[in-house]
């Protein structure tokens, strides 16, 4: 039987791919809910090539038309409401920043599997997210529809390090895990000094040497945040304290993370930049499906390099990890800062440099406390956007 699939941001980078997956193997993916924020009309005709009867979107639709027996619905609840929907057993998580962690929360809650792309669920709610994704694991081997070996499915991260971590973990015991080796591209500005950054464009800042996604994500790859936000997200997802997680940069992005065991033996992902394989198995696991990518060609390759990462240059990678160690809700006003002061930089209004002050700014001037609800994490969340704004410059 097909897997019905929400997709939440459908029109982004990580949703427009997830089609892609969907197009190539309609016999085992099945679209069944969109969610998108502005751009409507692109939904729409998504809904119109998948057959799906309900779409979710941010804002009004404007002009734009439905097609014939397509549900619209608007605004945040509507989104949360999607991914209740009986018809959906799986939801693609790829809305961008904290607005995704309800959803996150919303579909683990009604029991469904979570594939997760956005990372700020974990990063922000992993004290939240992570025991109810537990739960759902239990419901399903209970159910007796997790697979036989390995986890039992029910949060499946996208993220390609995550992806590739996963993979190794597999059919290995957890106490003989010595250590997460999350790789870095290091971005486009890997080996230049804080001083060249300065004059730093947003445009500049949007041309990625390996990945092509979102903007948001762009900055952040850049920045190093990304980075950060995955370590934090590797401390939750595979229940690994933070100095057993080290940062390497592996400029060429062909290897996606590695995992170090008690005998010294390292496990490496290798492939493929393509986003759609760590998509596909999201869906897919415990399978592997056929996948529209060229395969790496090892004779081709040439040399893979590693390096330490610049912490003292990348300073957000240092912030972020600093507020994963403190924990609690220190991770969610960090991210929120992140958020607002990416989101003045790629405006013109802020600089390059003063998105690591604008994070270290309200990291100090938060109150840290011990995650408890979403409601806490909403309103820390706007606290932080707030003082973030303070320091934007
Ligand atoms: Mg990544």
């Amino acid at each position: 039987m097909a897997r019905r699939i929400a997709v939440l941001g459908s029109t982004g980078s990580i949703g427009t791919q997830t089609l892609d997956v969907a197009r190539r193997h309609p016999d085992k993916v099945q679209i069944v809910a969109l969610a998108a924020g502005r751009r409507a009309e692109e939904a729409f005709a998504q809904a119109a090539e998948f057959g799906v009867h309900y779409v979710a979107l941010g804002q009004e639709p404007e002009g734009a038309e439905p097609p014939a027996g397509v549900n619209v619905s608007v605004g945040a609840q509507a989104v949360a409401d999607l991914v209740k929907l009986p018809e959906v057993d799986v939801v693609v998580n790829a809305l961008v920043g904290a607005a995704g962690l309800q959803a996150s929360y919303e579909t683990l809650r009604a029991g469904k599997v979570l594939a997760l792309a956005n990372k700020e669920s974990l990063v922000v709610g992993g004290d939240l997210i992570m025991p109810l994704a537990a739960q759902v694991d239990d419901q399903r081997r209970a159910a007796g529809i997790a697979p036989a070996h390995g986890p039992a499915g029910a949060l499946m991260p996208i993220d390609s390090e995550h992806g590739a971590i996963y993979q190794c973990l597999i059919g290995e015991a957890a106490r003989e895990v010595e250590r997460l080796w999350v790789t870095a591209s290091g971005g486009p500005f890997r080996g230049r000094t804080r001083d060249e950054l300065r004059e730093i464009t947003a445009a500049q800042a949007l041309a990625h040497p390996t990945w092509n996604m979102g903007p948001k994500i762009t900055i952040d790859s850049s920045t190093l945040m990304n980075k950060g936000l995955e370590v934090i997200e590797a401390h939750h997802l595979f229940d690994m304290p933070y100095d057993r997680i080290s940062v390497v940069v592996q400029p060429q992005s062909a290897i996606h993370s590695m995992v170090e065991f008690s005998d010294g033996s390292v496990k490496a992902h290798l492939g493929t930049t393509d986003m759609r394989i760590p998509i596909q198995y999201a869906l897919s696991y415990p399978e592997r499906w056929d996948a529209p990518v060229q395969p790496l060609d090892f004779t081709k390759l040439g040399s893979l390099e590693f390096a330490a990462p610049d912490t003292d240059t990348f300073r957000c990678l240092a912030l972020a990890r600093a507020a994963g160690e403190r924990g609690g809700t220190l991770p969610c006003a960090m991210n929120a800062a992140n958020e607002i002061a990416v989101a003045a930089f790629l405006a013109g209004e802020g600089t390059y440099l003063g998105i690591a002050e604008c994070v270290e700014a309200v990291m100090n001037a938060h109150d840290v406390q011990a995650v408890e609800s979403i409601g806490q994490l909403l309103e820390i969340d706007a606290w932080a956007r707030a003082e973030a704004r303070k320091q934007i410059r």
